[in-house]
């Protein structure tokens, strides 16, 4: 609509310029053309209010806004539902919130915070789980190093190419082995995904930018929280230790609501809390290792949450059939080939992922053996193929998007988004298109998600 009256405003300023032009200016038809003159002035005037300057003054709004964006590491609706969280509700009668916010396949960490951030989905920002393997750079691990994307642009790339200044906290890709930070601002080290601090120092930097004059404020403050996630996975989805963990982290979002409402430009900072992914009890783990050496299958498996990369030395189709056959008698998992997968898995079909995709099915989980404690490393050689997970893990994530319970949180408040509004299932991937388009700045490129407009006052 805005466009639509900026065009008509200009057209209607040609026709008086060109026709002024045309007029000589202290000759006979002076008060005519006092009258023309006057009559294209009120019409400068009259758009002023609705037109032209309209469009003009949302680039200035845009451009007044700060973006503060929060991850809370697995974070799903049930804990809303499940425990206090006034912070939460807070936002959700500011702004917008979210029944469902799907991440990406797999849903875990990595895979989900880069989708976030780059608004690409695995397949073309290339960090398609927590672990893979490169066929040049070798094992991929939890890496915070930019250099891994194959494409797309983290969100604080996306804004420091137009000229505007950012944060990034511990955020995806805030840095570069080869380019140094990518983020203008933001603290030296944690290079790597586990060298944060507590999320309770995490809160006190994030604040310190908030408090900056608007002036110096970096205008997108990225922020990641180590959340509820560990506790989740340890002690399950109900337990007293996860209500505590969820106190807590929403015990943040009051802290960054009130130091927000504290600026003289509060309403013009936006803040958006969401996670990577949600969380869901599991009962049983896949001894992955063991059972490629039991069924003789030569390949390497790369595990992550729950799905696992099969890397074979001699992809031959041979091989592979006979993989496929051996492993399709297991309940535990889906096998999938690389070429067949799910439209909706998006992790495409580059040399990054194995030849076939093991995917858990609920209530199993695949991890390998070298992730586990050193006493109990031997199981995969001679263990069984499943173990009860009760003693180390009781819930986790990584199932394809859609599996009920695998869904996350997300909030957004700030002046340019509705208040009160409740949306049933938003997409990680839009997140980054919508927080730049907020700030007047063009999404990533190239870019998959789109702004969902429904967010938007
Ligand atoms: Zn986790």
């Amino acid at each position: 609509m805005c466009v639509e009256r900026k065009v008509r405003f200009e057209e209607r300023g040609s026709f008086s310029v060109s026709d002024l032009s045309r007029t000589s200016l202290w000759g006979p038809g002076f008060p005519a053309l006092l009258l023309v003159l006057g009559f294209w002035l009120s019409l400068v005037f009259l758009a002023g209010g609705v037109g032209f300057p309209l469009a003009a003054s949302a680039q200035s709004a845009a451009q007044e806004r700060t973006f503060v964006v929060v991850v809370f590491d697995g974070f799903p609706p049930a804990y809303v539902d499940g425990f206090p969280t006034p912070g939460l509700d807070r936002m959700a009668k500011q702004g917008v919130s979210a029944r469902a916010m799907d991440p990406a396949f797999p849903t875990v960490s990595l895979s989900g915070g880069v989708t976030l951030s780059t608004g690409c989905w695995p397949e073309n920002h290339g960090v398609i789980s927590n672990l893979f393997m490169d066929p040049e750079r070798g094992l991929y691990d939890h890496s915070s190093d930019a250099d891994w994307l194959i494409g797309c642009e983290h969100l604080h790339q996306a804004a420091e190419r137009q000229g505007v200044p950012t944060a990034a906290l511990g955020w995806y890709g805030r840095y570069s082995a080869t380019r140094g930070a990518l983020a203008s601002q933001g603290p030296p080290g944690e290079k790597n995904f586990f060298d944060f601090p507590d999320d309770a120092g995490r809160l006190g930097q994030l604040v310190d930018f908030i408090e900056q004059p608007p002036e110096s404020r970096p205008r997108l403050i990225l922020a990641y929280f180590k959340g509820p996630d560990k506790a989740g996975h340890t002690y399950g989805l109900e337990a007293d230790e996860t209500r505590q963990a969820v106190m807590e982290a929403d015990a943040i979002v009051v802290a960054l609501l009130d130091a927000i409402e504290a600026q003289p430009d509060g309403a013009q900072i936006q803040l958006l809390v969401t996670t990577d992914h949600g969380m869901k009890p599991v009962e049983e783990l896949v001894n992955i290792q063991r059972i490629l050496r039991r069924q003789e299958i030569p390949a390497r498996a790369v595990s992550a949450g729950t799905s696992s990369f099969l890397y074979f030395d001699d992809p031959s189709e041979a091989v592979l059939s006979e993989a496929v056959r051996k492993l399709s008698a297991y309940d535990a998992f889906e096998v999938v080939r690389r070429d067949a997968q799910p439209e909706d898995w998006h992790i495409g079909t580059g040399p990054r992922v194995g030849e076939l995709i093991l995917s858990a099915r609920p209530p199993y989980f695949i991890e390998d053996a070298e992730a586990w404690p050193v006493w109990v490393r031997w199981l995969a050689y001679v263990g069984p193929d499943l173990l009860p997970s009760g003693a180390v893990l009781s819930a986790t994530h990584g199932y394809p998007t859609g599996t009920p319970g695998i869904e996350g949180i997300l909030y957004v408040r700030g002046d340019a988004f509705a208040p009160g509004r409740e949306i049933d299932r938003v997409r990680a991937v839009d997140v980054h298109p919508t927080v730049l388009h907020v700030l007047g700045l063009e999404p990533g490129k190239p870019v998959d998600g789109v702004v969902d407009s429904r967010w938007l006052r």
